[in-house]
């Protein structure tokens, strides 16, 4: 067998291997294949002019002149020349081979001017700001193509244009929109255009900027549309399937994303609503989360037999829900608000009390009952009173949104009644989250939570703001409100719209109104399918 020398260059190996190569009945398709790599041609180039890059770098060859370029110029030109001259002369002065010559000699002389000079200390809280981009330039006495405007709304100084062919953009580092901060270390932030003009073209040699890249307009463009809202908690250092942990964005039920690309159909690339971080993170798409739910689910069937416990109507996995921004229009009718609330929120009260205040504005719907009518008691106004065979006829064609016994009568609220008080202009709030997820009815879900405080000793201190209204509740007490909320949050968190932390009833009842006011008057996030039907 041969034997390779120590000195044997890539080439040789490569071309023994391939004489080594023997044909092997059980793997002949892998030998064709390796047989055909190994003589490619442009293989053997690269393995030759590798050979020849370390041949030299091993010479360590040194320039014997520094300036070619000049013994082109001066030594052949001077005296009587032969032909042979004369042809060598020509050839050297053809524009190529001025320029070879001519980086020969930059390279000779380790002429690399202008030095830069260091990078200025804040460098690095520079970096923290995310897109802050410092821009070196290397230009003679010409100016640096570019012109600048101020930002009326901003104040901000912003490039208004690129000369072709100018020192700005053979850099190909400035570009229109980008916002100047500081030229050589200097903030232009309040200064006059001419001292920035003067700034600028002072600099000669080198010159630092500190840039605000603008985002391109194709790049908005290209930027999606689509926004979703994740019904599901997500923590990217506890996915073990996330290619890159740190690259994942962490949401919670609730939160609004923006999904800027769905290029890969497993890992679509996000960023929250209103976080000023310009990266997008990587979340599992809508796909992919689904089948490792599907597959948790049948682990964990095969273990308890738990079921999937979701509401009615709503998809089987709870992943995504694509939104968009919604406004009420004048002309159109008032958005359905439900109040749901844990232990301790005394959501009736607020309702009652919300609706006392403004009782033109806000309503509740009017319930159905079996019970007989008192005398004070007007129909149509507490209640509507009906039979018992009617009552059980509408909850068998599925008239109420709920219904409930209470002292062997029957209560119910019925559809109808919501979209009676919605009929007069009115916002109606209801109590019961149900199937009126609807473009009908828009519900905006909000989530009264009493403040619950966090351990007893706290508590002690008699202003607990859940135990100031109820008098002196027990540690236990305390544990079921806890607990009531999380439950709540577990159930429907992702349904809620809004929290409301219940402090007292009196600002609580100040916040709810608030919150109902800015629902007539702001954009809100939707399911787009509200909007499409
Ligand atoms: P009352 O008969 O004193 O007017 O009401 C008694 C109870 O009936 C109320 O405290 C409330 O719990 C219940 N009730 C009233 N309206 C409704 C309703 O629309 N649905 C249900 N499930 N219960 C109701």
């Amino acid at each position: 067998m041969p034997v390779l020398s120590a000195g044997a260059g890539l080439h040789e190996t490569l071309a023994l291997l391939t004489s080594q190569l023997r044909p092997d009945a059980n793997h002949k398709e892998d030998m064709v294949f390796l047989k055909d790599v190994f003589s490619e041609k442009s293989l053997a180039y690269l393995m030759k002019i590798h050979e020849k890059l370390r041949q030299y770098e091993r010479q360590s060859p040194t320039p014997v002149l520094h300036s070619a370029s000049s013994l082109v110029a001066e030594e052949l030109q001077s005296g009587p020349m032969s032909v042979e001259e004369k042809e060598l002369l020509h050839l050297l002065t053809s524009p190529h081979l001025r320029a070879v010559l001519s980086v020969h000699d930059t390279v000779a002389q380790k002429n690399f001017d202008p030095v830069l000079p260091p990078l200025p200390d804040d460098f690095e809280d520079e970096l923290e700001e995310e897109s802050v981009k410092i821009v070196r330039l290397v230009k003679n006495k010409e100016p640096l193509g570019a012109t600048i405007r101020r930002d009326e709304a901003t104040g901000a100084v912003i490039v208004a244009r690129v000369m072709k062919g100018g020192a700005a953009d053979r850099s190909g580092l400035v570009h229109v929109g980008d916002e100047l901060r500081e030229v050589n270390g200097i903030s232009v932030m309040h200064k006059r255009p001419d001292e920035i003009s003067q700034l600028l073209s002072q600099s000669q040699g080198s010159i630092t900027l500190k840039i605000i890249p603008a985002i391109k307009e194709e790049d908005k463009l290209k930027e999606s549309k689509v926004y979703m809202r994740a019904l599901f908690d997500y923590n990217p250092l506890d996915d073990k399937a996330t290619p890159c942990q740190e690259a994942g964005l962490p949401f919670k039920p609730g939160d609004i994303l923006q999904v800027v690309s769905q290029d890969d159909g497993t890992w679509w690339q996000a960023k929250k609503v209103g976080d000023s971080n310009l990266r997008a993170g990587l979340i599992p798409s809508k796909q992919f989360q689904e089948r490792s739910f599907r597959l948790s689910r049948k682990d964990r069937q095969g273990s308890s037999g738990e079921a999937n416990a979701s509401e009615p109507g709503e998809p089987e996995f709870l992943t995504y829900e694509e939104v968009t921004r919604y406004q009420q229009r004048p002309n159109e009718r008032p958005r359905l608000v439900v109040l749901i609330g844990s232990l301790g929120a005394r959501i009736n009260e607020l309702k009652q009390k919300v609706i006392a205040e403004n009782p033109h504005r806000y309503a509740v719907a009017v319930p159905h009952t079996t019970r007989p009518k008192k005398s004070h008691e007007k129909e149509g106004v507490e209640y509507h009173f009906v039979t018992k065979q009617a009552f059980d006829a509408d909850a068998q064609n599925n008239k109420f949104i709920e219904y409930g016994e209470y002292k062997e009568n029957q209560y119910g609220t019925s559809i109808e009644a919501i979209r009676s008080v919605q009929a007069k202009n009115k916002m109606c709030l209801v109590d019961a989250l149900h199937t009126l997820r609807t473009g009908e009815f828009k519900p905006y879900v909000v989530f009264v939570k009493p403040r619950i405080p966090e351990s007893r000793r706290r508590r002690s201190a008699a202003t607990s703001p859940a135990g100031g209204e109820h008098g002196r509740i027990t540690e236990e007490e305390l544990q079921e409100m806890r607990q009531s909320a999380q439950q709540i949050e577990q159930q429907y968190g992702h349904l809620v719209d809004r929290v409301l932390i219940k402090e007292d009833s009196a600002s609580a009842c100040a916040e709810l109104r608030g919150i109902l006011e800015r629902l007539e008057r702001e954009a809100f996030w939707v399911p787009i399918s509200w909007i499409r039907t």
